[in-house]
């Protein structure tokens, strides 16, 4: 394992790389974004771009909707139902497709949304079909959220196409913000299919694979997850792109603009990490996010702080301080609400999150299984919690 100099995320996270300094090409990427690259993001032109976007799918037919906003309650849904109602004057159509164990707060927000003036389509998604996808996403590949994954991107472009509205607007860009500083990257804005495949986090698993005949689930039940027809797109014209690609993805700013707006966050902060305003909206997230630690040797916690580290808001020594003390804790109140949801006791849970554990980075005991703090939480190897502090560690050849 090998940690970037600038932040604190180590190389277990796929597509990660480092240049010869040592510094991960998600931070390569995100300096870019504030000029401080060689060759960075020309914001003026992608604005003009995004306009020119606006104005070519803007139309003055009042039954018509200008744009699709896939929402889910949380902060970025509502900045992008603030920037494209009140900025730019479009007429949106929302389309939530619901998180899947949804928190009070998350529901609220979507109130407090809706409330901005917005038509909104709630999904509500057949339960027996989506259940079976979550238990067997976990059970395959260790992502409880698997469904959740496709169904966010899938669903709106169904409703894209049955309502003839071709402009989809996602947030954040994840290729800008995490991305690699490639040259597929620099031109990826666009989300289709494809994305979905190469960067949606599927695993490996298709929608198609979860076809169930003892619990009759048939490929027709599974049709909200299939992305539409190359036809259905063509036809329509579906264009999707990220508002995260045209301006600067800018946390700070978009949390006093939805909060001036009635949007809350949690009165504390989530379990797995040090904020109280990201994924708020659904429980499962944070046992997705739990997981992710077990793999990789990171989670929510660093997540966030490489988020913070990039974007200036804090240094590498407070992200290391703040990783001891948040990252990786057993995620108790949303394993509860999980277990009591799909039917697990505890122990089933932490056997099945135990399966997809890396035995490399955790401590055990003798007979093989993993140690645990009394909270619950595995325990990192010291030798990484070590090179998280001092990266030069890491690249020590022996
Ligand atoms: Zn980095």
């Amino acid at each position: 394992m090998r940690y970037c100099k600038k932040c604190i995320m180590p190389d277990t996270k796929p597509d990660l790389t480092f240049d010869e300094e040592g510094i991960c090409n998600a931070c390569r990427s995100s300096e870019r974004k504030y000029a401080q690259h060689k060759d960075p993001i020309d914001w003026n032109a992608r604005k003009k771009e995004f306009e020119a976007l606006i104005k070519k799918f803007k139309n003055d037919d009042p039954l018509t909707y200008d744009c699709i906003i896939p929402v889910s309650g949380g902060k970025d849904s509502m900045f992008l139902v603030y920037a494209l109602k009140e900025v730019y004057k479009m007429r949106p159509l929302c389309v939530l497709f619901e998180p899947t164990l949804p928190t009070k707060t998350g529901r609220k927000n979507i109130d407090v949304m809706n409330r901005m003036g917005v038509d909104l389509i709630h999904f509500k998604r057949n339960p027996l079909v989506y259940d079976y996808m979550v238990k067997e996403g976990l059970r395959r590949v260790g992502d409880n959220d698997w469904p959740n994954h496709i169904g966010i991107f899938t669903v709106p472009i169904h409703f894209a196409v049955k309502f003839n509205v071709p402009l989809v607007i996602w947030g954040e860009c994840p290729q800008t913000e995490y991305g690699g500083y490639t040259k597929e990257a620099r031109s990826a804005h666009v989300l289709d299919q494809r994305w979905l495949y190469d960067y949606g986090g599927l695993i490996g698993n298709r929608p198609e694979d979860m076809v169930c005949e003892d619990l009759n689930i048939t490929l027709s039940d599974l049709k909200p997850y299939i992305y539409p027809s190359k036809e259905d797109l063509e036809r329509v014209g579906v264009t999707s792109v990220w508002y995260g690609y045209y301006f600067p993805w800018n946390v700070p700013e978009q949390l006093r603009i939805v909060k001036e707006r009635g949007w809350v966050s949690r009165i504390d902060r989530v379990e797995v990490t040090y904020e109280d305003y990201e994924n708020i909206d659904c429980y499962s997230m944070t046992i997705h996010d739990y997981l992710k630690f077990v793999k990789y040797g990171f989670g929510r916690a660093t997540d966030d702080l490489v988020r913070d580290i990039r974007n200036g808001i804090i240094d590498r020594e407070e992200a290391v301080r703040l990783a001891d003390r948040y990252e990786g804790k057993y995620p108790l109140e949303a394993a509860r609400r999980f277990c009591r949801r799909f039917g697990y006791t505890r122990e089933e849970f932490d056997e099945i999150c135990d399966s997809f554990t890396n035995r490399v980075l955790f401590e055990t005991e003798k007979d093989g299984t993993f140690k645990r703090d009394i909270d619950g939480s595995l325990i990192l190897k010291k030798k990484y919690v070590e090179m998280r502090r001092d990266p030069t560690k890491s690249t020590k050849r022996k």
